[in-house]
């Protein structure tokens, strides 16, 4: 049984784990049952439905994510963008107002800009690092404040200190999407974070092998949500509640191996002739280094770099690289290569992509948990041949 007071690493492996065991398992069940018998309850949301997300998977994986974040409560989504748009949709409604960063992941910023729009919440976008411009854009109507650990793929990491004291003294909630950084990394709600979210696609399965998002934060705002939810319908399945629950179990461990990978490839990078710019937050010649340093144990698994022959040379270096699998996203055992021109900011214009100082060359790694030495030596081949 976990206890409050016990480690992260103790709490991903025990928190949640139900008692006594079904049938003594030591590993819980899937239960894929839609329905569970009637036991008298008195209220809609405590009828034992899958869509009402309380089914025994769902509330271990509650448990687990409410521990790894020290919060009083979490809530488990069909994906990383249902538990975005629950959030904003449950808290938000027409005429009501938020500040969000500008370079926030592509999805969330379309839903602000396409379907929030449309709903009329309106949004004002900010600089994470620009604090002196935040309170030109408040309205009476404000009521959030969003913002991401590390923006993609620059890995800029705003103020997050000053986020949390500039909507507290506003009384603004404060959101962070926190999938960066994972719970191992950096824990937002301790900083004063009203609600973390996550794609727990990446880091949180780290398989690459399902879609899932998480929601955590204080005991009203998450039933909030939840009620949000079981109308929205965006519920996890239960076989994705549980390999999602056993990837969690080895999270501590794979994020020191990406901690550690990226940081000696950002590191192998560097000090290589052909690459102009690397971009880690791990990095001392990092922008954020000392924020980066005071605020998270370690800096994730995802860089980016850009090479000084620019676009052609970035597309023969990932054609001649024999480990990474060229792929968007994050967060799995495998290291993953892209160009974000090609695919996260595609949706953008050349001029837009560079005004939010994305290079069309630029390179984005998400390093994997392979041998950093195999890592590098691969690379280095790569760069060869360039
Ligand atoms: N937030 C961030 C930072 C992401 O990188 C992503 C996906 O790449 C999402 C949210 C959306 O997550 P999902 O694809 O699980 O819906």
């Amino acid at each position: 049984m976990a206890h409050p007071s016990h480690h992260l690493q103790t709490q991903l492996i025990h928190a949640g784990q139900p008692k006594p065991r079904p049938a003594g398992a030591v590993v819980a069940p899937i239960y894929q049952s839609a329905t569970f018998e009637y036991r008298g309850e008195r209220d809609y949301s405590q009828l034992r439905y899958l869509r009402l997300n309380n089914t025994p998977n769902h509330q271990a994986l509650h448990a687990v994510l409410a521990a790894i974040s020290g919060a009083e409560a979490a809530l488990v989504t069909a994906s990383g963008m249902a538990a975005i748009t629950t959030t904003l949709l449950g808290l938000l409604g027409a005429g009501d107002h938020l500040l969000a960063q500008d370079c926030l992941y592509g999805g969330t910023l379309s839903f602000l800009s396409e379907e929030a729009a449309a709903l009329g919440i309106e949004v004002d976008y900010i600089q994470g690092n620009d604090l002196s411009s935040w309170a030109r854009h408040l309205r009476p109507t404000t009521r959030l404040l969003y913002v991401e650990t590390m923006t993609n793929p620059l890995l800029e990491v705003p103020e997050l200190e000053a986020v949390v004291g500039f909507a507290r003294r506003r009384n603004l909630l404060s959101v962070i999407d926190n999938t960066f950084a994972s719970p191992v990394n950096f824990r937002p709600l301790a900083l004063g974070f009203d609600l973390e979210i996550h794609s727990a696609t990446k880091y949180l399965n780290g398989h690459s092998d399902l879609v899932a998002g998480c929601v955590m934060g204080g005991g009203t705002l998450i039933n909030q949500l939840t009620r949000r939810l079981n109308l929205l319908g965006a519920t996890l399945d239960p076989h994705a509640c549980f390999l999602l629950e056993r990837g969690l179990k080895t999270l501590a461990l794979r994020m020191r191996q990406h901690d550690d990978n990226a940081l000696a490839l950002a590191r192998f990078l560097e000090g290589r002739p052909e690459v102009a710019r690397v971009n880690y937050p791990g990095l001392e010649s990092h922008p954020q280094h000392q924020r980066a340093q005071r605020l998270f144990s370690g800096c994730g698994g995802v860089l980016s770099f850009e090479l000084r022959e620019g676009i052609t040379a970035a597309d023969r270096l990932i054609g001649a690289l024999e480990l990474p699998v060229s792929a968007p996203s994050l967060g799995g055992v495998e290291t993953l290569i892209t160009r974000p021109a090609l695919t996260s900011h595609a949706g953008l214009t050349p001029q837009r992509r560079a005004a939010l100082g994305i290079a069309e060359g630029l390179v984005r790694v998400a390093v994997g948990i392979e041998a950093a030495q195999d890592l590098c030596a691969d690379f280095a081949q790569a760069l060869e041949q360039l």
